[in-house]
């Protein structure tokens, strides 16, 4: 696996793809590696020639320092992980690589409505720096399709708004959630959760799972305020939102959408590590 640490490299690394006539699929992360990142390797070795995965912790787009200095790095085994599972190639850029003397117009695109619920809402400023650092990446390896989770829905439908603005033609593919066998959506801030807090977060799966299969015949205003209330009881948890929207608009909903149409978001602080989380019926 070829390990590139600059812009220059990385823009060597797509050119030779070019020459070679190679397409290249690309897989953002911010490491501390898991096999939900691993899915989405997968699933590009299954349509591309080259997968490219990229490990950067982002500053601009934590809004809480706390959060941004206590993030997961575990780039030796991320490493071992990404070559275990055949990936082509790893880009590990440093902060100043990324953003110090770097000619780049600031960049944003307008998310209307979006860029304000929800995680918009919640972690003000975290969506700009999403897409700034996206459309940096962009740029500079110009992919052919990028490879992202649906675990962070509503960071899809931004980057999805994000790609309509750009001039490269990049498709992205959506990956579903990989869980924990009792249900619990891995993420790399369940390393921060004690055991007895991982045991906690498992209650946000099982409230979204019988939210489920209340459907279609539950009251929905009744739901959401029965199950904010029930989460918010239990030791260690505080939510900060759980909705039952419309999963093409993220509209909040008071009446059932067709099946397939209805997605639960949630958000919610199990002890100090904010989760979230989805489910879409
Ligand atoms: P992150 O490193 O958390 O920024 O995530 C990098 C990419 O992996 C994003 O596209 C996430 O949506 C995706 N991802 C994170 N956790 C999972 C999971 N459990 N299943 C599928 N994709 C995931």
């Amino acid at each position: 696996m070829e390990i590139i640490y600059t812009k220059k490299e990385l823009i060597q690394y797509r050119d030779n793809c070019r020459i070679s006539n190679k397409t290249i699929g690309f897989v953002p992360t911010m490491g501390a590696l898991h096999m939900g990142h691993i899915s989405l390797v997968q699933q590009a070795q299954k349509n591309v020639d080259n997968v490219i995965a990229s490990i950067f912790i982002n500053p601009t787009q934590f809004n809480n320092k706390d959060d941004f200095k206590n993030y997961p790095s575990t780039i030796d085994q991320d490493i071992e992980l990404l070559i275990q599972y055949g990936c082509n190639a790893v880009f590990i850029p440093t902060v100043d690589e990324i953003y110090g003397q770097y000619d780049y117009q600031p960049f944003t695109v307008d998310l209307g409505d979006l860029g304000n619920i929800f995680e918009g809402e919640k972690r003000p400023g975290h969506f700009d720096g999403v897409i700034e650092i996206l459309h940096i990446l962009f740029e500079l390896l110009q992919p052919n399709q990028v490879y992202m989770g649906l675990k962070d829905y509503q960071q899809v439908m931004v980057v999805e708004k994000l790609l309509q603005n750009n001039d490269v033609p990049i498709q992205l593919i959506k990956c579903a959630t990989i869980r924990e066998k009792d249900g619990l959506a891995i993420s790399s801030r369940n390393k921060r959760l004690s055991p007895e807090e991982r045991e906690t977060a498992l209650n946000l799966f099982k409230s979204m799972s019988e939210i489920k299969e209340k459907y279609p015949f539950s009251d929905i205003s009744i739901l959401k305020k029965s199950y904010f209330n029930q989460l918010n009881s239990i030791d260690n948890i505080e939510v900060e939102y759980i909705d039952i929207v419309d999963s093409q608009t993220l509209k909040s909903i008071n009446s059932w959408n067709p099946p397939g149409k209805n997605l639960i978001l949630i958000a919610a602080f199990v002890g100090k590590v904010r989760l979230i989380d989805n489910l879409l019926f």
